[in-house]
């Protein structure tokens, strides 16, 4: 079975993911949840009856299969910091040539997406579509 996010239910606390602070600013991955089959008992013989029955039903149930993936503000504006460090530093390298740095741009534009890092996402994003370009090619 598959997993799938919902939409209808609040990320509740967790530890950051760096520190172990108690927070819920940054949700990097929302709680996954699983559907699963599970009988019910729809009706029965009552307690004194001579032959006792019961006639059940399969439903389906959600249940939590991985909890929330968080990270506090102070982890989070860290680990900002680091990335527009290593983008400053090595931007002008990978636009040069994008297919030599390939897998070192896809790890940091899944950081800057996962963390939801809006400036330095885009610029990421302007790499890569630079790498399908010349992959086409
Ligand atoms: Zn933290």
């Amino acid at each position: 079975m598959s997993f799938f996010e919902r939409d209808d239910v609040q990320t509740t606390s967790r530890p950051c993911k760096s520190c172990r602070k108690t927070t819920r600013s940054h949700i990097l991955q929302k709680a996954l949840y699983e559907e699963y089959v599970t009988e019910v008992v729809i009706d029965s013989s009552d307690e004194f009856a001579n032959k006792q029955w019961e006639e059940t039903e399969e439903i389906i149930k959600m249940r939590k299969a991985k909890e929330a993936v968080v990270v506090c503000h102070i982890c989070w504006l860290k680990r900002r910091k680091e990335v527009q460090n290593i983008i400053e530093k090595d931007y002008k390298k990978w636009e040069k040539n994008p297919l030599a740095h390939i897998s070192r741009i896809h790890v940091v534009a899944e950081v800057c997406n996962t963390y939801d890092f809006d400036t330095e996402s885009n610029k990421m994003g302007s790499l890569i579509s630079k790498l399908k370009e010349s992959t086409i090619q």
